[in-house]
């Protein structure tokens, strides 16, 4: 700490903060019309001006330091602020400090700088072009903060100065209108301006997360903080309503992961709340219609259907696929209802589609599901390994604190085909065949053996297995993985030397690891990396961290959604832990662990599944080769289906519910790095939608069964008190601390951030190297077909994009393209920004050719955002052979020139990642009827 003075007070400050902060911290007001703590300072506006040890001095860039006297109150001092004031002021017109409320207007009213000394006539015009940001020249005073927060807070680059003196003005780099450059719309620079220049238009202009509520009597009545519902980074956000409606999503500044910063999808993609097409009735199929109903009929006939197949069949015919968007208390209630209501353990969630060969590599590996290591202590790593990961897009606020890092020295190996943004800025990105994976670990891993990069006194101490893989990995030398992964043997060696020679190296990982034949394999080759550097558990590193991709998809596994695990991954086969879930259930726990997703629609084909209850996911649009996911909705008797809008999967079941949205609900999301965080409804839900924690237990109720849990407090509680690991957890405690990682073991033990300092939490208490070895994808190119297909995420969208695409996102981002090589376009005679087919040996979809050298030659990549397009009829039903985690990385296809029957017109050109055909999935009519047509299940049905 620093011992100062502030106006003859004695005080202290932290060791690096600013003379500002310090005058701050003894209760002083400065402006600081250049200054935003979440960027570097700037001391270009004066207005911060103070005394320190008698020198006059810009506050903002001026250290504190120990015995400085510092004058801030005194008159002259104010005066010298009024005076930079005034001369910001005299550039501005009346209306900057008229009628308005913004950082500068509160300043000057502050200091007595009336409106009398703003003297422009304006007149350098408006850039209304983006849906999210607008831009009012006049009110611009070149203070940079936009600028630098789009540089060093997102690392987008996008916004420079332009201009000379007085006329001095952001403008998009690149010239021409904003919505065309490349901003990726995270908000930032509206956030940190301090005029109102820049501002989100309509009823959120000039809130900003330091000011929320800024207007007296102006239309915002209420702020709720809340977790973003969208991805796994878990960004905590103030929500401003008025009259129930959504005004602003705001980041939250003591946001723990996010620290002040969003993302387009957090920030900006509310509108869909309030589309027409949400669902507001219960829908209950008759022949090829879905016909409104009232709750009762549509929970009585679920119910019926349930209690005729149980009896009829059995309890394993029902199977349920819970939600990786629901909160954990939803979860915990659903996995409770399978196990105590049903007698079934057939209930899954997404992460099976996802990271469940994370969950089960880690466990492998390390004991644990989750990643090693919190963020904050991620970012501290001198090196990092980012494998199979576009966090720049899928994670944006992830992407930019890794960025940031990599702009300010540490070292960044990239693994990815593609030219994913981080890559740009990677001291090797490493470019391997789809589904190389585990060969090009073994080969890193090799460099690292042979050079003496590892820790001999981890892996004897700590470590087991290193005999068994030292045999393995003499078969993957340098020149060996060069030919099988397609990676230059020199970036090999490079690539493992950083890591290995780092003092403090991280691995972080995406689907790009996971989604694959050997997926698990993946997870545990990459773990193999840490261990032999001695990089996990040691505090000499941070492990291995996957980047989870959806909300809440660690705490569905968290809660016990699966189907071989109960809450806290307790095995379903362990009598202990049926026993201790029975004890507080008060019901026995079925033996028999239940079926994945794959093995539900399997078995809904063969005729042996009876009932599917489909919660909040959109199995007929984002699950791999789904002709065959459709055909087991159709044969599958009775299908219901959760969920906001006439989803492809709502068209095809037989009741569906509608359900309220993450920002209507109360309970608690766990983020990537493990952090519990509090969920709370900021609008009340529209009138007839039911959050899922109610419909379950309304379906319970009719079933006689009691489920208990009567709040989402309740629900958490009750986990709490069945596993030792979230035993710490209460939505009393968040509520009083924020976010809380688990394992957090009592109520007065704190959370766990990093994992293993003692022990490893596998049997034997060590970390277990893999020794497997690398075999082939499940498809390879050939003749007919080609290239490799790689699927993914885009920046402005968000899944099936059932959200993203109901609102101005789709301004962004309004059509989908397959990203092809310049090679790969001439080769197949494909212009780009033309339509395109694609085919594969299991369907075919339609897209917009985008050329450009993001994806390699031989290699094409689309996202999924819109289903329309059919991409997810493309992937193959391969699968993780571990944990069934399908094969989305990788599929042969060829492609061609579509003609003019393409999905949709190309729209505008983009240059950022992104985009997809205005897409609408066809909302009820005016009579609320949802017309499924010849292709719906009714049609199938009548058969
Ligand atoms: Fe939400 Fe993820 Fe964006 Fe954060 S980074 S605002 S959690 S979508």
């Amino acid at each position: 700490m620093i011992r100062l003075a502030v106006d003859g007070v004695e005080m202290s400050v932290p060791d690096g903060a600013s003379v500002l902060a310090a005058v701050r911290a003894a209760g002083g007001e400065l402006p600081s019309l250049c200054h935003d703590d979440r960027m570097s300072p700037a001391g270009s506006c004066r207005t911060c001006l103070v005394r320190a040890d008698g020198r006059i001095v810009a506050s903002c860039v001026t250290p504190a330091t120990s015995g400085v006297r510092v004058e801030a109150a005194a008159e002259e001092l104010r005066a010298l602020r009024r005076g930079a004031l005034e001369v910001i002021a005299a550039g501005l017109p009346r209306r900057a400090l008229a009628g308005t409320d913004s950082e500068l207007s509160r300043a000057c009213a502050d200091l007595g700088v009336g409106p009398d000394a703003a003297r422009s006539t304006g007149g350098r015009g408006a850039d209304t072009s983006h849906p999210y940001v607008h831009l009012d020249r006049d009110l611009c005073i070149a203070c940079g903060r936009c600028v630098r927060m789009c540089s060093e807070v997102q690392g987008t680059f996008a916004l420079t100065l332009t201009g000379r003196g007085a006329d001095t003005v952001v403008a998009p780099g690149t010239g021409g209108p904003w919505v065309d450059s490349d901003c990726v719309a995270c908000g930032g620079c509206v956030d940190t301006c301090p005029t109102g220049a820049l501002t989100e238009p309509g009823p959120a202009r000039g809130l900003t997360s330091a000011t929320p509520l800024p207007i007296p009597g102006g239309p915002a009545t209420g702020v709720t903080r809340t977790t973003c519902g969208y991805c796994g980074v878990g960004c905590s956000l103030d929500v401003v309503t008025a009259d129930g409606e959504v005004t602003a999503v705001l980041p939250d500044l003591g946001g723990p992961v996010n620290r002040g910063h969003a993302c387009v999808k957090g920030r900006f993609a509310h509108r869909y709340l309030r589309s027409t097409e949400r669902l507001t009735q219960p829908l209950l199929r008759h022949g090829d219609r879905l016909v409104p109903v009232g709750w009762d009929e549509a929970l009585r006939h679920v119910a019926d259907g349930l209690r005729a197949a149980v009896a009829e069949h059995g309890p394993e015919s029902v199977a349920v696929i819970s939600s990786a968007r629901a909160t954990n208390e939803e979860n915990y209630l659903i996995q409770k209802f399978c196990r105590v209501a049903i007698g079934t353990n057939s209930v899954d969630n997404c992460s099976r589609l996802c990271h469940s060969p994370s969950a089960l590599g880690l466990t492998a590996s390390f004991g644990m599901a989750g990643g090693t290591d919190g963020f904050d202590d991620v970012q501290r790593a001198d090196c990092f390994l980012v494998v199979g990961a576009n966090p720049v897009e899928a994670h944006p606020v992830v992407g930019a604190r890794l960025l940031n890092r990599a702009l300010r020295g540490a070292r960044l190996v990239v693994v990815d085909p593609r030219a994913v943004g981080l890559a740009r800025h990677a001291d090797v990105h490493l470019r391997p065949h789809p589904g190389t994976n585990v060969a090009l670990c073994h080969g890193l891993a090799h460099v690292m053996l042979a050079e003496d990069l590892t820790d001999e006194t981890f892996l004897r101490d700590r470590a087991t297995g290193l005999p068994e893989l030292t045999a393995l990995l003499d078969d993957y030398p340098p020149a060996r993985v060069a030919d099988l992964t397609g990676v230059p043997e020199s970036d090999i060696v490079a690539a493992a030397r950083l890591y290995g020679r780092a003092q403090r190296p991280a691995i972080l990982h995406g689907l790009g690891v996971t989604e694959h034949l050997h997926g698990t394999d993946g997870v545990r080759a990459l773990a193999n990396l840490a261990i032999l550097r001695g990089a996990v558990g040691t505090g000499r590193g941070y492990g291995v961290n996957p980047l989870r991709g959806q909300n809440n998809v660690q705490g569905a596994s968290d809660m016990g959604a699966l189907p071989d695990l109960l809450p806290g991954y307790a095995k379903v086969t362990d009598p202990e832990a049926r026993a201790r879930a029975a004890r507080v259930w008060g019901v026995p726990v079925p033996e028999r662990p239940g079926l994945r997703i794959p093995e539900m629609f399997a078995a809904a084909r063969a005729g042996r599944l009876r009932v599917l209850w489909v919660i909040g996911e959109d199995i007929c649009a984002t699950d791999p080769d789904t002709h065959q996911v459709v055909a087991a909705v159709r044969a599958c008797p009775l299908v219901v289906c959760d969920e906001l809008f006439p989803s492809e999967t709502a068209r095809h079941a037989d009741v569906v519910l509608p359900a309220t949205s993450w920002l209507e609900k109360d309970g608690t999301f766990v983020n990537f790095d493990r952090r519990v965080q509090r969920v709370r409804p900021a609008v009340p839900p529209p009138d007839g939608a039911r959050s899922d924690f109610d419909i379950v237990h309304a379906v319970a109720d009719l079933l006689g069964a009691s489920l208990g849990c009567p709040t989402p407090a309740a629900a958490l509680a009750e986990c709490a008190a069945l596993t030792p690991d979230f035993a710490g957890l209460s939505h009393e405690r968040l509520d009083r601390e924020g976010a809380v990682p688990w394992p957090c073991r009592g109520p007065d033990r704190p959370g766990e951030t990093s994992l293993y300092r003692e022990r490893f939490a596998t049997p034997d208490g060590r970390a277990h190297l893999a020794a497997a070895p690398y075999l082939p994808p499940g498809e390879e190119p050939d003749d007919t077909y080609p290239l490799v297909l790689v699927t993914g995420r885009r920046w402005a969208h968000y899944n099936s994009g059932s959200m993203t695409r109901r609102g101005p996102n789709l301004t962004l981002a309004p059509v989908d393209f397959l990203d092809l090589h310049p090679d790969d376009a001439e080769r197949f005679r494909i212009a780009d920004g033309a339509p395109v087919s694609v085919t594969s040996r299991h369907g075919s979809a339609r897209l917009v050719a985008r050329v450009g050298r993001e994806s390699a030659p031989g290699q094409v990549f689309a996202a999924f955002h819109f289903p329309a397009h059919g991409v997810n009829s493309l992937t193959s039903g391969n699968a993780d052979t571990v944990t069934s985690c399908p094969e989305y990385k990788v599929t042969a296809v060829r492609v061609a020139p579509a003609g003019a029957t393409a999905p949709g017109p190309p729209g505008r050109p983009d240059r950022r990642p992104g985009i997809g055909p205005g897409f609408t999935s066809g909302a009820p009519g005016p009579s609320g009827v949802l017309e499924v047509g010849a292709e719906g299940k009714g049609a199938e049905r009548r058969s």
